[in-house]
């Protein structure tokens, strides 16, 4: 008879939950799982998924206007966002119902609602109680909203993505990767749209050439950017009616306010003062580089550590947390070289380091820049401008940075992550004969250094 119900008991399934219990249970582990919002988590419920579908809608406004310098006249297009969100609710139930099937199929025994911890091996879901031997918590993060009057009208993304009519104007606050997605949305979708951050220029850990480039294209969109600008009230005068004032003593009226001003890791109501777990002052659990908490049968891995907030990244953590428990290969992350793209409109795609980081790191470099407009803006009159750039260790040649703001950024940077991992030269690049035409070859073909 096991000593325990399960050998790992994991709370949440979402991008790194259902990956750790599918692979920890193919490896021949009792597995259950727990879960009390949406199977799949953030990233296919409110995250990831639902927003590039967001953002493929928003674009085919330019795509139309492009259209007509190619000859075509897009007659009577008129935008549905009703439809938009019944198609995109559909596809998020598929997916759904795609996880709860990976799960049934590798045996995992599968628990609807909140889980709690009631010692180290017990878990508690309702009326129920069961015993594990190990147990992982990959609850994920959840929006943060400005403690400010009037606070109970912002949206976050998670009712953004639900909303029942666009709004003539909108207000985004934050300038991260979800502020500057969703503000391209909005204006994509045809809505008067202001973004409003604290600092003085968005993207922040993101290249300068790259936060400046992306400043200067959401512009071109229409889209109205306020630096160092910290909201400190909303009023709400009607229906679909907010007065947002701000510190510097402005104030705007909106059809909504939308907060993308960070998350923070999902603990609440978890028992985990039943077991003292260490946590950061923010709640993220510390775990080592096996994901091991401060108990030692206790894991978390995810959003909830609050280190990289990447879908991939928690399911490459979850594949070394399976193999290093289960598989008994043990399997450590290198989280070096982790390629990122932030959905703005242009993308922007980025691995490795910024020229910042990287003159702080090296005693030499060099920087290879590109600035241009491509070959399909010629006929469509498009002003975008692509930027390229890439940054070198004099010492050894290597590549240690590639950055890109452009149509498709994230797809060509996947590629370009390969090279670097692989530890490509600059000299390789040179020797890459590029695939004409494209935006893409423009990597392999930048030979003047921008002076320093
Ligand atoms: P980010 O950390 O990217 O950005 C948060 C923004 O809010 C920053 O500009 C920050 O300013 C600002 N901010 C924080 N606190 C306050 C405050 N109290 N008042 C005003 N502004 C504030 O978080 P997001 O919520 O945009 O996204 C969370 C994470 O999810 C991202 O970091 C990313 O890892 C992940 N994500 C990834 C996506 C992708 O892969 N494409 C898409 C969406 C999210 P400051 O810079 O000054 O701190």
């Amino acid at each position: 008879m096991p000593a325990f119900d399960f050998d790992l008991f994991v709370i949440g399934v979402g991008s790194g939950g259902v990956r750790a219990a599918r692979m920890s249970a193919q490896y021949g582990a009792r597995v259950a799982t727990a879960e009390d919002k949406f199977m799949g988590g953030t990233c296919v419920n409110v995250g990831c998924i639902p927003k590039k579908l967001f953002v493929y809608a928003s674009h085919f406004k330019d795509d139309f206007e492009d259209a007509q310098g190619y000859g075509w006249q897009p007659s009577g297009a008129a935008f549905d966002w009703a439809t938009l969100v019944t198609n995109k609710d559909r596809e998020i139930a598929r997916l759904n119902g795609i996880y709860s099937g990976l799960l049934d199929a590798a045996g995992v025994t599968h628990f609807t609602g909140r889980a709690r911890i009631l010692d180290e091996h017990t878990i508690t879901v309702g009326e129920e109680r069961v015993t594990t031997e190990k147990i992982l918590i990959a609850t994920g993060g959840w929006p943060t909203k400005q403690d400010i009057p009037g606070a109970e009208h912002l949206l976050t993304s998670n009712e953004a993505f639900y909303l029942k009519q666009l709004p003539k104007k909108a207000l985004v606050l934050g300038g991260g990767y979800i502020a500057v997605e969703f503000a391209g949305i909005f204006a994509g979708l045809g809505v008067d749209t202001e973004l409003a951050y604290r600092g003085p220029m968005l993207l922040r850990g993101f290249d300068d050439d790259v936060r400046q480039q992306v400043a200067q294209e959401l512009q071109k969109k229409g889209i109205t950017l306020s630096f160092h600008s910290t909201l400190s009230a909303v009023e709400k005068r009607a229906e679909g009616d907010f007065l947002a004032t701000f510190e510097e003593g402005r104030s705007v009226s909106t059809g909504l306010i939308l907060a993308a001003t960070g998350r923070k890791p999902a603990v609440a109501d978890l028992g985990l003062e039943n077991v003292q777990i260490a946590q950061r002052e923010n709640g993220a659990i510390i775990v080592d580089e096996d994901y091991r908490t401060s108990v030692e049968n206790i894991f978390a891995l995810g959003d909830v550590t609050d280190r990289i907030q990447l879908t991939p990244v928690a399911i490459e953590e979850a594949m070394c947390f399976a193999s290093t428990q289960f598989a008994g290969v043990r399997k450590v992350m290198n989280y070096d070289g982790i390629a990122t793209a932030v959905f703005c409109q242009p993308n922007v795609a980025t691995v490795g380091l910024t020229e910042e980081e990287a003159r702080a790191q090296y005693a030499a470099v060099s920087i290879y820049r590109s600035s241009f407009r491509a070959l399909k803006t010629t006929l469509s009159g498009s002003q975008e401008q692509t930027l390229m750039k890439l940054i070198v260790d004099d010492e050894t040649d290597r590549v240690v940075g590639i950055h890109m703001v452009g149509s498709e950024a994230g797809e060509i940077i996947q590629g370009l992550a390969v090279a670097m991992k692989a530890g490509a030269t600059k000299t390789m690049f040179d020797e890459t004969v590029g695939i004409h035409p494209t935006a893409a070859e423009e990597f392999v073909t930048m030979r003047t250094k921008v002076d320093a």
